[in-house]
């Protein structure tokens, strides 16, 4: 007997769009089929059902600098919910010389209670000497199976004889690396250089990180990567010369996967510029670039030169914590909101703007960061087996996106004021409806932790 069936909808999945009923039995997806019955059903005539998405990328409540990013592991993952996001993989970022177990505890349980969505972790390396990637092992074990490497940021960054010994480790061990490239050096250097010509505002801020840079530290980290033989994850791609050097790394045969976020897809440099100091609301880091690059990144989606769509949702207040940096770009806190929004932009812009198909929609949101990430087929897809994290979207709702009708604890939207059409109406989660008619219905603590898988060696 199903718990529940939705039925007459179309379901969509990266490989197909079917109408169909789908049947829930147990928190998982027990049937694909016409007219099935259960205790419940759902009438979903209209409405496009789709697997859950998964952001591969978030960071709640990080401590960065002086603050802490604004959305907690229940304020961020119910705006996920209610954007129709049900995984989400945030990380843990161990103290200097803390062991990374004891880290991993101290995450689990700073989300365990509040968490409302199902959640994996990754593991940040800050340190590669060898008590620090002996662990890795027991990581693994644990089930956190990738590793967050940061090339740019005092106190994260590895440098190339570190990124090198991490890399060898993952290979040995079978972790996952998702990295951040981007070039340390030329970013203090043009950051010091810009601040001494008195030049202080935010607009200066995509200045000190440009476009060449974030494709030199690619270039350089496949280049290690190719002598260690590791595959990685790309993280955030922002622009076309990155891209360029994953082709080069690519045509040698390395095998790289590549994520890019909303705000480089959608906005530009241009929202730097904006008057007063509004334009601190877009400093992050890679920052959105030209417009040639947006149209370079959008064609690769739909290529499969670019292979996920994640969010580095990672919030701060405009007031008082954005403002913080009125006098100075590089104490503005790096980050902007995103979590509950991907999902809706990446439908209007790239379904409805026909740069997507709604399989490819559905593959870049939902089903390839699962499977990059070891939680397919669990997550991320509509089969018999996995679980009963759905979406029901309705394909004509509009909706005006505003900081005032979401959910993420933060005073801004970067899309504020933007016209979309077509928005998650019902949320499910292992077959628990958590959102209705847009509004979060479940309970705090409900999201389990994923064990991710390692890659196969
Ligand atoms: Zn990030």
């Amino acid at each position: 007997m199903l718990d529940l069936v939705i039925a007459n909808g179309t379901l969509i999945t990266a490989e197909a769009i079917v109408a169909a009923d789908l049947g829930i039995a147990n928190g998982k997806i027990a049937a694909v089929g016409t007219e099935l019955s259960g205790r419940e059903t759902v009438d979903a005539a209209g409405q496009w059902v789709l697997p859950g998405a998964v952001d591969e990328h978030v960071h709640l409540q990080m401590p960065v600098g002086e603050f802490t990013s604004s959305d907690d592991f229940y304020t961020g993952t119910v705006a996920a919910a209610c954007g129709g996001t049900t995984t989400i993989i945030d990380f843990v970022e161990p103290k200097p010389c803390q062991p990374l177990l004891e880290a991993l505890a101290a995450r689990r349980a700073e989300a365990g209670g509040k968490a409302v969505v199902d959640y994996g972790l990754h593991m940040t390396l800050s340190r590669a000497d060898d008590d620090t990637l002996a662990q890795v092992p027991a990581t693994i074990e644990a089930g956190v199976s990738s590793f967050k490497l940061y090339m740019a940021y005092e106190g994260l960054r590895l440098d190339d004889g570190g990124l090198l010994r991490a890399l060898a480790a993952l290979r040995e061990y079978g972790g996952r690396a998702l990295v951040h490239a981007e070039n340390h050096h030329a970013i203090a250097y043009l950051t010091a250089q810009t601040l001494a010509q008195g030049r202080t505002g935010p607009e200066n801020h995509p200045l000190t990180r440009p476009d060449v840079m974030e494709a030199e530290a690619i270039h350089r980290l496949l280049a290690l990567a190719n002598v260690t033989g590791t595959p990685l994850v790309l993280a955030h791609l922002s622009c076309a010369l990155g891209l360029e050097a994953v082709r080069v790394a690519r045509a040698r045969g390395q095998v790289v996967w590549v994520e890019t976020c909303p705000q480089y897809l959608l906005l530009d440099e241009s929202e730097y510029h904006r008057p007063g100091f509004e334009g601190a609301k877009f400093v992050m880091a890679p920052p959105p670039r030209t417009e040639t690059d947006r149209a370079a990144l959008w064609a690769g989606l739909a290529a499969g030169e670019v292979d996920t769509v994640a969010t580095d949702h990672c919030p701060f207040f405009y007031q008082n914590q954005k403002t913080r940096g009125r006098d100075n770009f590089s104490r503005i806190p790096g980050g902007a909101p995103g979590i509950e929004t991907r999902l809706p932009l990446l439908y209007t812009h790239g379904v409805l703007g026909s740069r997507l198909t709604p399989e490819r929609w559905v593959e870049v949101c939902c089903t390839e960061p699962a499977r990059r990430f070891g939680l397919a087929p669990r997550k991320g897809t509509l089969a018999v087996g996995a679980d009963a994290d759905l979406v029901l979207f309705d394909p004509e709702r509009p909706v005006t996106l505003s900081a005032r009708n979401l959910h993420q604890n933060v005073d801004y939207c970067p899309y504020e004021g933007w016209e979309l059409r077509g928005y998650p109406v019902m949320v499910l989660s292992r077959g628990e409806v958590i959102v209705r008619d847009g509004g979060f219905v479940g309970l705090a603590g409900r999201g389990r932790f994923l064990r991710t898988d390692p890659l196969k060696r």
